[in-house]
């Protein structure tokens, strides 16, 4: 990198040097029709000077000043700055040109209003690759040259309009350029302000600075050193360097040049620049932000809570069926090849307690009792329950326990007792088992011992009301057949268990014996969920899809609305490549913001489900991170296009349009 050398400060600047020569430079707009809009214009600029340029309007003269600035190149004819032919460097050198060489001073200031007047200043510095200190050091030093030191805290807003154009002029100073070129700095102001303005830049060029100010004020062109006339795109008149000749070309001119070659290229933003750049749509229009990163908002969070919401209530009905074990097997007597019911043996569950990998039997014997919570109960209000007969160690095989009371036990399988599963006790309208409590069972009263609670895999055991095998035979009828068979085997040997049940239970007809495995459902159930969610997860990335036009929606206008900062970054050294970065990492910000919201909403619903409904809460990191992710990939994908055409837009035009 080319150091700073005493020469090129402010106020020390040697006089005589060409920092400016445009050989017969032309430059026609290709529009319908062509406008030559600069005509063979030739003119030469020395170190010191302090030149005016004057013409009506449309002559040209912001087109040569813009392409003395770089910010456009001729058609025909050679401009040079500093020595340097424009025409043999490309955008990066150009870039790096303008920020180092040359200030700009427009009529309308292009002061970013949420900043304040040193930070306004500082920011013009910032594609020269100095560090924060380095640049807010020289923007207060550019501030007091400019008599503005007491106002470098304030914003644009508080600031009258010659003030302003202070705060331009000192932006355009801080650079320490060669060249400051000034575009009708006071056509925005009142005459005694432009007044002052001017001495301002008398002032400045006394000190050591080349200006040229463009205005069509031709009062105040009569006060400065040399004016240049333009009509129609030429030179009409030249009033010619001043008198003092210079020097041809300065050794310094040279060294600079030889020093510029090589490390010319425009500097990186500092990662902090760049994320303060890319973050100023959002903190200047917080609203529009706001509404326009929610529709991805929107998206992630469906897709996190539906992710998350399906793995908790899955994780919650696994670790259901965990506790409630996959190994319980039913064998039930199903029907005879004429259709009359089959029952099992007697023997049954003694052959089956046989096979190898059988842990635990138990079984329930139908009777065709009815129970009513009394005798005046209509025979036909049944409430459906059905009277079984159960073996002792029922609710541990079953995997439930007595929720109430106790459980029938040796001595109470014998007598008029009964137990109540948990929705038969719901329908008889008992909630509390109170000592000599009973109900009208089979026309015979029987006492409640107890209350099961839900058995989840045996939802038929909750509507029953169990009584002992001995109890049954004696006071309800019945013939002490087992209809169902409960038994747990090892969880390894299940399927092979499964295999041979019905031939085990009903040698002679095994094809008349039904055989389940009641953990099945749940576990279908737990798969079927997962297929639901294709659904829920479709209509996520349906939000996310209308969430990405929205942010490209709001790109699109953004880069148009901000034309006039586009050419103002250039102006002070922005590659296209700055340019467009910048809009790219807005829209990827945008969509990330709406990211990480949409990740907590999301994560924020399903903890408050899961809760609520007892479970684990669990968001997969592939929803959250994904949910990341996807906003990362939109704003990248919905920012491209509105950064490309923000780096493709022409400096001039961008700066024309404001
Ligand atoms: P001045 O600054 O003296 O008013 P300009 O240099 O802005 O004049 O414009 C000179 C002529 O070139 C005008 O006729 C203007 O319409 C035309 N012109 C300037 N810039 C463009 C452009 N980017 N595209 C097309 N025409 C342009
Ligand atoms: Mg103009």
């Amino acid at each position: 990198m080319r150091t700073e050398t005493d020469e090129q400060r402010l106020g020390s600047a040697p006089i005589g040097a060409p920092v400016l020569e445009l050989d017969a430079v032309t430059k026609t707009y290709l529009t319908e029709p062509p406008v030559t809009a600069l005509n063979g214009a030739t003119f030469a600029v020395h170190r010191g000077e302090l030149v005016a340029v004057v013409g009506p309007s449309g002559s040209g003269k912001s087109t040569l000043l813009h392409l003395m600035g770089t910010l456009d190149r001729p058609s025909a004819g050679t401009v040079r700055v500093t020595g340097l032919d424009i025409a043999t460097l490309d955008d990066r050198d150009l870039a790096r040109l303008r920020a180092t060489r040359i200030g700009f001073v427009f009529q309308q200031f292009f002061l970013a209003e949420h900043e304040t007047a040193l930070d306004n200043v500082a920011d013009g510095l910032l594609y020269t690759g100095l560090g924060v200190t380095e640049r807010r050091a020289r923007a207060s030093e550019a501030l007091t040259l400019v008599g503005l030191a007491h106002r470098a805290h304030a914003r644009p807003t508080q600031l009258s309009g010659g003030e302003r154009q202070r705060v331009a002029i000192a932006r355009a100073l801080a650079g320490r350029p060669a060249i400051v070129l000034a575009d009708e700095p006071t056509g925005n102001l009142d005459s005694a302000t432009g007044q002052s303005i001017v001495a301002l830049l008398e002032e400045l060029n006394a000190g050591g600075a080349t200006i040229i100010v463009i205005t069509h004020d031709r009062d105040l062109a009569a006060r400065l050193p040399r004016t240049v006339e333009m009509l129609d795109g030429r030179i009409v008149s030249d009033t010619g360097p001043p008198a003092t000749s210079f020097p041809e070309i300065s050794p310094h001119m040279e060294n600079a040049d030889e020093d510029e070659r090589a490390p010319s290229r425009a500097r990186r933003l500092r990662p902090r620049d760049v994320g303060r750049v890319a973050s100023i749509g959002l903190r200047t229009r917080r609203l529009r932000a706001a509404l326009s990163a929610l529709g991805i908002a929107i998206g992630v969070a469906s897709i996190v809570a539906v992710l998350g919401l399906s793995s908790s209530s899955q994780s919650g009905l696994l670790s259901e069926i965990d506790r409630l074990g996959t190994n319980l097997l039913t064998v039930s007597n199903g029907q005879s090849f004429f259709g009359s019911a089959s029952e099992l043996s007697v023997a049954a569950p003694g052959m089956i307690r046989r096979i190898g990998p059988v842990t635990e039997v138990e079984y329930t014997g139908a009777t065709k009792a009815k129970a009513y919570r009394s005798p005046f109960i209509p025979a036909i209000n049944s409430n459906a329950l059905s009277v079984v007969a159960a073996s002792l160690g029922l609710p541990k095989t079953l995997a439930t326990t007595v929720a109430q009371g106790r459980y029938l036990n040796a001595a109470t399988a014998r007598g008029p007792v009964a137990v109540l599963g948990a929705a038969a006790a719901q329908r008889l309208g008992i909630v509390r088992v109170f000592p000599g409590e009973r109900i009208w069972v089979g026309g015979q009263w029987f006492y409640i011992a107890g209350i099961l609670a839900p058995a989840v895999l045996t939802p038929e055991i909750d509507t029953s009301i169990l009584v002992g095998f001995e109890a049954a035979r004696t006071y309800l009828g019945f013939d002490g057949h087992p209809s169902t068979v409960y038994l747990r085997a090892r969880t390894a040997q299940v399927a092979a268990v499964q295999s041979v049940l019905a031939s085990t239970a009903n040698p002679k007809a095994p094809n008349e014996v039904n055989v389940s495995q009641p953990s099945a459902a749940l576990v279908a159930r737990a798969k079927a969920q997962r297929a639901f969610n294709g659904l829920f997860l479709g209509l996520g990335a349906v939000a996310l899809l209308v969430g990405a036009v929205g942010v490209a929606n709001i790109m699109v206008i953004s880069v148009l609305e901000r034309r006039s900062e586009i050419g103002l970054r250039r102006a002070l050294g922005a590659t296209k490549g700055n340019v467009r970065a910048q809009f790219l990492n807005e829209a990827i910000l945008l969509a990330l913001l709406g990211g990480a919201f949409g990740v907590g909403a999301g994560a924020l619903a399903t903890a408050v489900y899961a809760t609520t409904k007892g479970w684990a809460i669990n968001i997969p990191a592939v929803a959250w991170l994904g949910g990341i992710g996807a906003a990362l990939v939109i704003g990248a994908i919905a920012g491209l296009l509105p950064a490309i055409r923000a780096a493709r837009m022409s400096p001039t035009e961008a700066l024309r349009s404001a």
